[in-house]
This record gives structure tokens, C-alpha cells and sequence, in this order.
């Protein structure tokens, strides 16, 4: 049985790559990394009921599963290579498998990504995916780096992700009542992210550091500060929102939701100013486009920050509505 959900996996995820040299069948894949690169690795586990809700589309689940672990990869500034999927399924659901695999396929066929290998088991419903690609060596950006003086700046939209969960759950108003116009979009933030592959390959000799935004924009740039040395300003009314969310709620919900809310995916980095009008100039042809949205200043810490330069605290207490 578990060879046959194999089987169906891999005749869903059929991509050939020439760096291949041994994929799914024997006790071991063996990959050709490309000269003059080094590889980046990174793997991410999605549980059932904490990283999706409990009765997710499958193809969704696919998606997503693979999504997340590109986004670290894009992060590195690396190019998606290959992946391995260990799946633990409560039954052998051929039907799930199928949906599943469906939709992993769909996203690994866009970045050329081959399936190597993984392993299946029986247990409570999780997924785990490792993925490798490939970074010039010595130019993978990392969450050290950033210096006094550089600009912040993030990719596409914020608060989408969130936005779209609060969609799907009982007393969230505003969100648990909204029309389906702007439901359709939050949702699909949040059920299938894309990972900015490209503008992480495109940010690898311009940024100064680099992270991808998973629990929430102030935590992440959280990282890059502690780990570059540095304090982060945010000015909160620059923080890109799409026009769904920008209709859903108020400002400062919006706000709370933009800086706190996890799960859109986007890049989060910093800049020299030397570099700012040729990132803006390449995110935009790479399709997500990137906003300034703060600065690197001596210190320690993040600081969200209103139009006035008043301190923005975003207090448990704001949140209670949507608990
Ligand atoms: P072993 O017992 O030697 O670990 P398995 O029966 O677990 O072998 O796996 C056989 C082959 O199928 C291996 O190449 C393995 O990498 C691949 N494989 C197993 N499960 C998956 C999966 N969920 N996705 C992709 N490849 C898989
Ligand atoms: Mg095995």
C-alpha cells in the first residue's frame, strides 16, 4: 500500500531535471550540485490543525506545504533544486494523496523543482518538506548583514494571511462577515502563498539582509536586529496592504494585522540607500514590487512608528476582539 501512494506521488510530481542522477526508487537519491555553488537547505513541518485547519483542501495542503520551504529558500537568495516529502497520513487515502500531490506539483512545477525522495508513514496527519537549492557561493543573503543607514523594505502586501483566517472563524468581525469580493482574495492569500522566489534571487547582490515573514512582520525584522546588531524603525503608514484588506477594516485592525499577523510570506530586507531605486526597479519586473517601509538605526529592537513618530504599541488587549 505504501508503495502505491508512492507511485501516485511520483507520477504527480514527474519532473526531470539533468542534476538528478538517482530520484525516488532506491535506498538514496544522488543530486549534482552545479561548481562555484553552494547548497541551501532548509525543511519546515506542516502539522494538521496548527499549520492548516483541520478538513483543508489537500491540494491546498500540497501547495502550501511547499510554499513555506521555498519561502526560506528564497530568503537565501538560493534557486529552488530539489525537495524530499515526508508524509504521515492517518490512512493510505489515495484520494488525498492524489489532491495532494496535485497540488505540490503545481507550485514545484513553476520553480522547476524535481522530487528526490522523502518517506511515508501511518500517524496523525503531517507533513514535512526539505528543499535544496543552489546560491553562488558567498552570495546567499542572511539575517546578519544589515547597517545603520539602510532602508527597510518589504515585498508585495501584509496582513492578507491572517486576514483570510480571521475569514474562516466565528466572532471575527469584521472579517467573519465579509462579502464574498473580499473574502475570495484574503482566502487565497492564506491558503496558497507564493514564495518570492524571484525576488529573492534578484535581492542577492542588493540587500543587506533578508528574511521572509512567517509569524508576523515586527517579529521577523526582530531576527534581522538582533542578529545584524541593529534597531528597526517601521513607519506604520507605510505598510503596502492589498485592496481587500484596505476595504475590510479599519486602519489600525489593518495596521495590528500588517505588523503582527504571520503567514504572507513576503521578503522583509534591508538596503543600502545606494541600492533603493535599482530594487524597486527589478522587484517590479520580478511581478511582487517591494515598498520602503522604515530604517536601520543604532540601537536595538523594533519600533513601529505613527505618522507623528509616536511609538505604535500593539498590546495583547487589541487583539481580544479577535480571540
Ligand atoms: P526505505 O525503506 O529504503 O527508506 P522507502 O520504501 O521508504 O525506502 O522509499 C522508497 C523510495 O520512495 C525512496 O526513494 C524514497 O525516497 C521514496 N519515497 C518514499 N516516500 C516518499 C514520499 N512521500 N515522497 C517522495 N518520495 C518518497
Ligand atoms: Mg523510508
Amino acid at each position: 500500500m505504501e508503495f502505491e501512494l508512492i507511485e501516485r506521488i511520483r507520477a504527480h510530481c514527474s519532473l526531470v531535471r539533468a542534476d538528478v542522477l538517482l530520484g525516488i526508487g532506491d535506498d538514496a537519491a544522488l543530486l549534482a550540485p552545479p561548481a562555484g555553488h553552494e547548497l541551501a537547505v532548509s525543511t519546515d513541518t506542516l502539522v494538521d490543525g496548527v499549520h492548516f485547519p483541520h478538513g483543508a483542501a489537500p491540494r491546498d495542503i500540497g501547495w502550501k506545504s511547499l510554499a513555506v520551504n521555498l519561502s526560506d529558500l528564497a530568503a537565501m537568495g538560493a534557486t529552488p533544486a530539489w525537495a524530499l516529502l515526508n508524509l504521515t497520513l492517518p490512512q493510505a487515502d489515495a484520494d488525498f494523496v492524489d489532491q495532494f500531490a496535485a497540488g505540490f506539483a503545481e507550485l514545484a512545477g513553476q520553480h522547476h523543482l524535481a522530487l528526490v525522495g522523502g518517506d511515508t508513514t501511518g500517524g496523525p496527519l503531517a507533513i514535512g518538506v526539505t528543499v535544496l537549492g543552489f546560491v553562488p557561493a558567498g552570495r546567499a543573503l542572511r539575517r546578519v548583514g544589515a547597517s545603520v543607514g539602510d532602508g527597510v523594505f518589504v515585498t508585495g502586501t501584509l496582513g492578507d494571511a491572517v486576514a483570510g483566517l480571521y475569514c474562516t472563524q466565528a466572532r471575527t468581525a469584521p472579517f467573519s462577515n465579509l462579502g464574498d469580493a473580499l473574502r475570495a482574495p484574503l482566502l487565497e492569500r492564506m491558503r496558497r502563498p507564493t514564495p518570492r522566489v524571484a525576488a529573492g534571487i534578484a535581492l542577492r547582490s542588493q540587500a543587506s539582509a533578508c528574511i521572509d515573514v512567517s509569524d508576523g512582520l515586527l517579529a521577523d525584522l526582530g531576527h534581522i536586529a538582533r542578529r545584524s546588531g541593529v534597531g528597526i524603525e517601521v513607519d506604520a503608514p507605510l505598510l503596502p496592504a492589498s485592496p481587500a484588506l484596505l476595504r475590510a477594516c479599519d486602519e489600525a485592525t489593518r495596521i495590528a494585522l500588517q505588523a503582527s499577523g504571520g503567514d504572507d510570506y513576503e521578503l522583509a530586507f534591508c538596503a543600502s540607500p545606494a541600492h533603493e531605486a535599482a530594487i524597486l526597479r527589478d522587484l517590479s519586473r520580478s511581478g511582487c514590487g517591494a515598498t520602503r517601509i522604515g530604517r536601520v538605526v543604532a540601537g536595538a529592537g523594533v519600533r513601529l512608528l505613527d505618522a507623528q513618530r509616536e511609538e505604535i504599541v500593539l498590546t495583547r488587549a487589541g487583539w481580544e476582539h479577535f480571540a
